[in-house]
């Protein structure tokens, strides 16, 4: 990690509801000039990804000084050779214990998230903390989980992963899910994680970790699923709660690819 120097950069949040539900959210850091056009590409987002159920949009924009921004390299994307459900929770299980989770933390993991990871039965809106080696779950809200904000990835970073990978708005998934881990797996009490998206329609998911990268696997879930969730695998003894959780929803970082250095911003 290093420290960049800039003048004052914006952190904008978005996140919808119905009936107190979370149905969905988006996160950028962006420079302050261009605040006003994230906030509205995320507002027009909350709208139309949740097929008119939104009662509520919130925006949130906090103000970040460039000096407090740590840069972080993304995390190498691996691909990983799955055709069904069982063979990618298979495999992903296989690679969580090789990087230090426990079966029982990885099947608590699994069967959360196929569930609905709060106690509702529903998506959360962050993440669970789960002791990678007793499976206990330790985040201090279940209903809600810990949502790791203040993040994104630079600018010429993210030209150069769309030029790559074509993944573009309204919802570059691929790059947001790589650029969340990669601010997840630079916190030293994280061992490993796992997700899957609750899109209904979005059934790829990933395993990753610091030293061996973002594994992609497709299908984690069945088409038309309405559930998904996070799991943040932390190693008990390592694993600070106040400062942990504060790095992760407040730490403000920028994720850029190795090798792509963005000089219009430094
Ligand atoms: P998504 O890939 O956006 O569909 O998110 C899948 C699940 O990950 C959601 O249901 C949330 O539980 C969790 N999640 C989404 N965004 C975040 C975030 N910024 N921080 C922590 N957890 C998140």
């Amino acid at each position: 990690m290093s420290e960049r120097s800039d003048d004052i950069w914006c952190s904008v949040r978005m996140r919808t509801s119905a009936s107190g539900a979370h149905l969905s959210g988006g996160e950028r850091l962006v420079p302050l000039v261009s605040a006003h056009v994230r906030a509205a590409e995320l507002l027009q987002r909350g709208i139309s990804s949740t097929g008119g159920r939104a009662a509520s949009v919130v925006l949130t924009c906090d103000l970040v000084p460039a000096d407090d921004i740590l840069t972080v390299t993304a995390l190498e994307i691996i691909t990983e050779p799955a055709t069904t459900v069982p063979d990618s929770r298979t495999r992903a299980q296989s690679l969580l214990r090789s990087w230090g989770v426990s079966d029982v933390a990885s099947r608590v993991a699994i069967a959360s998230i196929e569930h609905g990871v709060s106690p509702m039965g529903r998506s959360m809106r962050g993440a669970m903390i789960i002791d990678a080696a007793s499976g206990a779950r330790l985040e201090d809200d279940p209903e809600r989980g810990v949502r790791v904000s203040f993040v994104d990835m630079t600018e010429a970073s993210c030209r150069a992963f769309s030029a790559e990978h074509g993944d573009q708005l309204p919802r570059p998934r691929m790059r947001e899910a790589l650029t969340l881990a990669s601010k997840i797996a630079a916190l030293p009490s994280v061992r490993a994680e796992l997700c899957w998206s609750d899109d209904p329609d979005y059934v790829t998911g990933y395993v990753a970790c610091r030293s061996e990268g973002y594994h992609r696997l497709t299908p984690m879930k069945q088409a038309g699923v309405p559930t998904g969730g996070r799991a943040i695998f932390v190693d008990a003894r390592l694993y600070d709660p106040l400062r942990d959780i504060e790095f992760l929803r407040r730490a403000p970082v920028l994720v850029e690819l190795s090798g792509v250095t963005d000089t219009e911003e430094a």
